[in-house]
């Protein structure tokens, strides 16, 4: 299954070989979670999400629902502004075996000088994958679905995987944080991308 294994498909050859690996019924889950999944061109993906202010069985809802989006798409994280719902709200799986980890009106608050860059894919972004250098350790400051207040210190993957969803409810995505060069590339592939369920890789 793609997502037990964190390495993206190094060309389009290899993600199509992947994603004839799936069974038909994941298959299907994916096309279908693709429908909600906005994408690039998408005016939501350029605004600013805001603060949640009613902990209340609609939000615990909204949250169980993008869980269940994620994990049909694949991906190992989602932000609301990709489902087109503008509340300060991600969710996110590093580890498959590990339960939807929500996280509600985020806020960093230290992030590590050390950095490094790692390849990046987005949910709503198609076939692109370009190198994007974030801290390695940080620590976000937000609530639970029920308005606990919650710490998260992170690192690696997971910090990443955090910072990406977080930069969503900002409206920045990953090709304002990568060079010239790979954005340019990355806008190639996204005209070019036909429509349809996109090509498998790790996507946020
Ligand atoms: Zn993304």
């Amino acid at each position: 299954m793609a997502h037990d294994d964190p390495i993206p498909p190094r060309s389009a050859e290899e993600a199509e070989e992947l994603q004839e690996r799936l069974d038909p019924e994941t298959r299907a889950r994916r096309d279908a979670a693709f429908k909600v999944i906005r994408g690039y061109g998408d005016p939501v993906l350029r605004s600013r999400a805001l603060d949640v202010e009613r902990f209340d069985a609609a939000l615990a809802d909204e949250a169980r629902r993008m869980g269940q989006v994620m994990h049909d798409a694949l991906g190992i994280g989602l932000a609301a502004t990709q489902v087109g719902v503008m509340h300060r709200l991600l969710v996110y799986r590093v580890d498959p075996d590990a339960p939807v980890a929500t996280i509600i009106n985020p806020v960093l608050e230290w992030a590590s000088e050390e950095r490094e860059p790692m390849d990046e894919g987005c949910l709503s972004l198609p076939g692109v994958l370009v190198e994007v250098e974030r801290p390695v350790h940080v620590r976000v400051r937000a609530s639970d679905e029920r308005g606990e207040g919650l710490l998260v210190e992170a690192s690696g993957l997971e910090a990443r995987v955090l910072q990406h969803e977080m930069d969503h409810l900002d409206g920045v995505l990953i090709l304002d944080r990568t060079s010239r060069d790979q954005r340019k590339q990355a806008m190639r592939a996204l005209r070019e991308a036909s429509a349809g369920t996109p090509p498998l890789g790790v996507g946020a």
